[in-house]
């Protein structure tokens, strides 16, 4: 079975799914929301979404990428969720990394990097820490500036919103 996808069929599937996590991101904004969108996915199947909500739900951990954990876990009644990958508009938080590893998420995919407190890439690269008993493979950059440019306009409008 080796070699039966091409990197570009896998950087499509990755863009069709990112898509998906652009319209949770979109779903986010409307609600006032930091326009943060997820997906979860097993075997070619959407298992989970979820959006930014930390606000409208009165819970700091509303993030987009737990929010589409627990909607998954729920759904399949277990919390570790194998062979799973996690597609997200934005570089994750520790948090999130933290929830990515307890949930046994096999892949992540993101967007764009989040320079203040990516936890992938930017500030720390917390999946190549040994002291998580799992390991978390990772791509980044699909569709990084649609996903990064949804996050500028919304900071850009509530700045205009506020101020002068
Ligand atoms: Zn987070």
């Amino acid at each position: 079975m080796q070699g039966d996808s091409t990197i570009s069929e896998q950087d499509a599937a990755h863009e069709r799914w990112m898509r998906l996590a652009l319209e949770q991101a979109d779903l986010a904004a409307a609600a006032g929301e930091v326009p943060v969108g997820a997906v979860l996915v097993k075997d070619g199947e959407l298992l989970a979404s979820g959006f930014n909500c930390p606000i409208t739900s009165c819970d700091a951990t509303a993030h987009a990428e737990i929010v589409a954990l627990r909607s998954a876990a729920g759904k399949v009644a277990n919390y570790r969720l194998p062979g799973t990958t996690l597609y997200v508009t934005i570089e994750p938080c520790t948090m999130c990394v933290g929830a990515l590893m307890h949930a046994r998420v096999g892949q992540l995919v993101f967007g764009a990097r989040e320079p203040r407190a990516g936890a992938v890439s930017s500030q720390q690269q917390l999946t190549e820490q040994e002291f998580f008993n799992h390991r978390l493979s990772f791509v980044e950059g699909i569709l990084a500036a649609e996903c990064g440019e949804r996050l500028q306009s919304f900071f850009r409008e509530r700045r205009n919103r506020n101020g002068s």
